[in-house]
Parts: structure tokens; sequence; C-alpha cells
């Protein structure tokens, strides 16, 4: 898809503020720092629309761009964020779980992992809670540019049987500086919206 138009509506905190002009929405979810505002910045070849970890004044908030008037990406708080105190994950994981399970908009998600490491435990509960309330995410392997091509092979296969996926061809690579997997991530959004 090309990208004409990609602007932030909103940085949510509350459910109050999310957009309702009924656009459909593509969800990302992983940990803090596994690259999610990155995806979003390489899909949409920009440079800094969403914001990533290495700048200051990052929140947990959930960030909704919309692209060329057809449909937002929504960028999730990131779990497993080591800053956040207990209260406030709980608070971030009610706020996600309420989304996930009721918002009608929600085309299709993503998940991401971090390819160069086994899924965390909280990948793999994140996981399991998606499948168990029926919203089979798509699994992204994030930073692939910083593993050998032999050792790619090796972690989607390893990511592939931690989740008990059917086949590691249900996981796709992707890397930002590379650009690996881009098309197959853009082949999968057109899809879903056509
Ligand atoms: P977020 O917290 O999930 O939104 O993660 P960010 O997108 O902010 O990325 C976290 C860090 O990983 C940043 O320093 C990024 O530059 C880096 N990063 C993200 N994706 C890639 C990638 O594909 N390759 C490499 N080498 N670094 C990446």
């Amino acid at each position: 898809m090309k990208v004409s138009k990609a602007e932030i509506v909103i940085s949510a905190v509350a459910e109050a503020q999310y957009p309702d002009d009924n656009l459909p929405e593509i969800v990302l979810l992983g940990r803090s720092n596994v690259g999610k505002s990155t995806f979003v910045n390489t899909l949409i070849e920009r440079r800094s629309l969403a914001r990533t970890s290495s700048q200051p004044g990052k929140t947990q908030t959930m960030n909704f761009y919309r692209i060329n008037d057809l449909f937002h990406f929504v960028d999730m708080p990131g779990y497993g964020y080591a800053k956040a105190s207990k209260t406030e994950r709980e608070k971030w994981g009610k706020m996600i779980e309420k989304y996930l399970r009721n918002r009608e908009n929600v085309a299709m998600i993503f998940q991401l992992i971090d390819s160069r490491h086994d899924p965390s435990e909280d990948d793999l509960l994140m996981y399991e809670w998606l499948v168990h309330y029926g919203l089979n995410p798509m699994i992204i392997g994030t930073k692939a540019d910083k593993i050998s091509k032999t050792n790619q092979k090796k972690s989607i296969s390893r990511i592939a049987k931690l989740l008990n996926l059917r086949s590691s061809r249900e996981v796709i690579l992707f890397s930002a500086e590379t650009k690996l997997g881009k098309e197959e991530v853009w082949e999968h959004i057109e899809k879903v919206l056509d």
C-alpha cells in the first residue's frame, strides 16, 4: 500500500478517547522495546511518526495512527514494562483486555516477539489469552537483522514450537533495517481491509 497520509489521532489513556470514526483497527501488541513503534514507522515509511523508546517521554498510552483515512494502527502499551508499578501494570492490563474483547473495530492483531530470544513468559501468556478469546494474532519476529540467516530459521521454528503454532511459516520475520517482512505484512493488512 502506498501511504500518502499518516497522522497521529490520539494517545489515549481512557476509552472515551478512542476515535469514533469507525475505521478498522490493526493492533500491535508486544513487550516494551520489542519494536512496535519502529514497525509502524517502517511500514508507513515515516522516520518518526510513532514515537520509539529511544525518545524520552514515551508513556504507556494507546496510540492511534490514521493511515490514508482508511484504517488505524493501534500501538498498545508494551506489556512487561519494567518501570511501571504493579498498580499501573494492572490498570493497563485491564484496559488492553477490555479493548481487545469489546472493540468491534479490531480487524487484525500483530503480536511482536523479539526474534533473538525465546518468547518470554509475558509473550506466552498474551498469546494464549488471545487465542483463548478467538483473537488469533499474526506473529512477527522483530529485529531479524540482528541475527544470522541460519539463526533466523532456527528462531522462527523455536517461536512456532513454543507457541504451539502449526508451522514456522506462521511467523513473519521483520527488520526495520533490511525491510525484511515489510511486503508480506502489507499483503496481510490489505487482505483484511479488502
Ligand atoms: P516499542 O517500545 O515496542 O515501541 O519499541 P521501539 O520501536 O521503540 O524499538 C525499541 C528499540 O529497538 C529502538 O532502539 C529501535 O531502534 C530498536 N529496533 C526496533 N526494530 C528494530 C529492527 O528491526 N532492527 C534493529 N536493529 N533495531 C530495531
